[in-house]
């Protein structure tokens, strides 16, 4: 009996239309797909409650009870019903709002019957809207009562009748089948060696749990299936990845790395920016491909970090390139880097959209020939017609910008593949990072350069502009820089493009006496440069923008960050729009705008921004707030991201474990060929394409 081939048309109470609901609704398809629909929630059905008990926070009750009165209320269209039901101490008012005669003529005064749902307080007075009655004849046969498992349905299965409670009749006997066992999917060694519920327990109590104890044993198990496969999927294909390319041996530092290190570095290292170019020096030397995702906040000094390890590619022999998400960074990283190794026999060249075809035509040549060394620019650079004479390292900068597609593209840019360093000022959480990026090795740069003051968040309302106005003069004519931004989401971008220039004529207004830079998406790059680059000089004081200037843009002499409509933001955005700032020695601070009705977690954003810089923390609250499949960069990435039953915000330990026991596997028998293991070679080669493919994710 194989469930995965069993196509669940066949089973009693589906039929091919319901069937084709289930396809098209839920991808579901056979008998293993629905099994593997697990409910979102349960409703303690084993107990009555006494309605003195009865509290707002009940998710579900049911009461034993009768009917004492019914009340027709209204006429017509808005015509309701209610109903006085007694437990015999108490009462509580029952309400319908449609299907009123339906109502009157099935259920008696009188009778006893079974009432069921959520109760909420109106008027100091419980009730519960349209709940389910049932006679106690009617009840569910004993071994049902338990739990009673909730599932997720669309509008049109429910529209259909397909709702929870038939996806529930659907599964009983399917269940009541499979009683007598499965084949397991996870190798005994393990299910013993971590004390998992099998497979066929586990499944039975995930859906009509036989309490709450092996409820959540069914639902460990399963999460950790959930996560044990994914970590043996990564890591497999990241063992398959070191296997079978080879990466190039940067055996030397040489004259590039240590001149520039002698001469030229303008201030001492952190120790966690010596600490990560040990670990990537360490990667250069393997003898396989180096894939390392470099976590450190905004102001980190990640930039330099990558251009020192470029250094030591060109000190054997070897091309580098940087990649920015935009042509702003790109600039700004050229300048950069062309300013820091001034003095030095270095040939760096830039390539971005706006680069001339002349212009590019000599660097294509350059890079081919092998006399362009360290090139940077969009992904303008990673066009077909950019070819390298021997491409050895590949870092790429604000790494959720780039599509998988776009960075698996750089990999036949060599015959062999390059390096891969990928830099990220998004720290991700822990059990994200493992998932999305498992098949990386990450360093962390958790130590800010010397001499940063921490940033001052404040959230005002909006009514308090005023005030904040003269804070900003005052800043200005203590000569500091100030950045004024505002939301740019697609859907509203007329509107918020009205705002923002809104925003712009209102400065300029207010500050007759200052110069103000205007940068949004909509300029053409020409504009918005110059914008930026008078921003840059210090010759404009105010720079208004969308969030284009989110991304790495450093202007150390800014000390004010002013968030338009905070609320529109996400955590993570918040946090790097604030990273603009606080950069150089001054106090710098940033100012949250909001309206004055937030919802609560816009409330808790607006708490931990004020609260704390560090970007971990926020990374984990974000987590937590949204949940990944909401995170930035979860999305950016384009990775489809479900999982069924693990929670990446809350089973941060579980996947530790899952991970551990997949490597321990791996080590054992890194073929998966052994009777013990080669289940689960069956099992990944099983696993629908509708997870994802891991192995490109470098
Ligand atoms: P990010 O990690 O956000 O990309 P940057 O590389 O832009 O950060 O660095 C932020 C600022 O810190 C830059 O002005 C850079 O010159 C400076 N910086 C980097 N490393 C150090 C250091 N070790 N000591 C002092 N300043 C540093
Ligand atoms: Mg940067």
């Amino acid at each position: 009996m194989d469930l995965s081939t069993q196509d669940i048309k066949f089973l009693p109470g589906v039929g091919p239309r319901r069937a084709d609901l289930f396809n098209k609704e839920l991808s579901i398809y056979t008998v293993e797909d629905l099994l593997g629909h697990y409910p979102y929630r349960y409703v303690d059905r084993s107990r009555f409650y006494k309605l003195s008990e009865i509290s707002e926070d009940m998710p579900f009750i049911q009461v034993k009870g009768k009917i004492m009165q019914f009340e027709k209320i209204g006429t017509g269209h808005k015509q309701r019903l209610t109903a006085i039901f007694s437990d015999g101490e108490n009462v509580i008012e029952l309400i319908w709002f449609k299907g009123v005669r339906f109502i009157l003529d099935r259920y008696k005064i009188g009778v006893e019957y079974v009432i069921f749902g959520k109760p909420t307080l109106f008027n100091r007075k419980y009730n519960i809207v349209h709940p389910e009655i049932e006679t106690v004849e009617q009840l569910p046969p004993p071994d049902q009562m338990g739990f009673q498992p909730f599932y997720n349905t669309t509008e049109k299965m429910k529209n259909n009748f397909l709702n929870s409670k038939a996806i529930q009749k659907i599964l009983y006997p399917v269940i009541k089948k499979i009683e007598s066992g499965i084949p397991e999917t996870i190798p005994t060694s393990i299910i013993q060696r971590f004390r998992l519920m099998n497979l066929t327990e586990s499944l039975v109590n995930i859906h009509f749990p036989k309490n709450s104890e092996a409820l959540s044993r069914a639902r460990q198990r399963l999460k950790f299936e959930e996560l044990f496969y994914i970590q043996l999927n990564i890591l497999r294909q990241t063992h398959w990845r070191d296997n079978t390319f080879k990466g190039f041996i940067f055996s030397k530092v040489g004259d590039y790395f240590n001149t520039f290190f002698n001469e030229h570095l303008p201030f001492e290292l952190t120790g966690a920016q010596k600490r990560v170019i040990k670990e990537i020096r360490a990667d250069f030397v393997t003898g396989k491909q180096m894939n390392r995702l470099l976590q450190g906040d905004v102001g980190s000094g990640k930039t330099l970090v990558a251009l020192m390890v470029m250094l030591i590619a060109l000190d054997n022999g070897f091309q580098a390139c940087l990649m920015a998400p935009t042509e702003i960074l790109a600039n700004q990283h050229f300048a950069t880097i062309t300013e820091m190794l001034d003095g030095m026999d270095v040939k760096v060249a830039l390539i971005t959209g706006s680069t001339k075809k002349k212009e590019r035509e000599v660097i294509h040549a350059d890079l081919l020939s092998g006399e362009g060394q360290i090139i940077i620019g969009t992904h303008a650079l990673i066009e077909d017609t950019v070819q390298f004479k021997n491409l050895g390292l590949v870092i790429i900068d604000e790494q959720h910008r780039f599509g998988v597609a776009q960075r698996s593209k750089l990999w036949g840019k060599n015959v062999q593949p390059p390096h891969v360093l990928v830099m990220t000022a998004t720290p991700i959480p822990r059990t994200l990072a493992m998932t999305l990026y498992g098949d990386l090795s990450v360093s962390v740069i958790d130590e800010l350069p010397p001499g940063r003051k921490p940033i001052q968040t404040y959230h005002y309302y909006e009514s308090k502009r005023n005030a904040l106005l003269g804070f900003l003069r005052k800043q200005i004519n203590e000569g500091r820089q100030v950045y004024v931004v505002y939301p740019l989401i697609q859907e509203s971008e007329a509107m918020d493009f009205r705002n923002l220039e809104e925003g712009y004529e209102f400065m300029k207004e207010v500050f007759p006496d200052f110069k103000i830079s205007m940068v949004h998406g909509k300029m053409k790059p020409a504009e918005k440069e110059e914008h930026m680059q008078k921003f840059v000089s210090g010759e404009t004081q105010l720079m208004v923008a969308t969030t284009v200037i989110e991304v790495g843009v450093n202007v150390p002499n800014a000390s004010v960050m002013v968030i338009e409509s905070a609320e529109r933001f996400g955590l993570s955005q918040l946090h790097q729009l604030r990273g603009r700032v606080g950069r150089g020695a001054k106090q710098s601070y940033c100012i949250l705008l909001t309206g004055v009705e937030l919802s609560k977690t816009t409330r808790k954003r607006m708490e931990i921004m004020t609260r704390t810089n560090d970007g971990f923390e926020i990374s984990e609250a974000d987590l937590m707030l949204r949940g990944p499949g909401d995170i930035e960069g979860t999305v950016q990435s384009g990775i489809p991201f479900e999982l069924k039953i693990a929670d990446l915000a809350k089973d941060g330990q579980m996947l530790e474990i899952a991970r551990n026991a997949a490597m321990d596997v791996l080590e054992k028998d890194p073929e998966l060929k052994s009777d013990e293991y080669k289940m689960l070679a069956v099992q990944l080669k099983k696993m629908k394409t509708n997870t994802i493919n891991w192995g490109a994710i470098s």
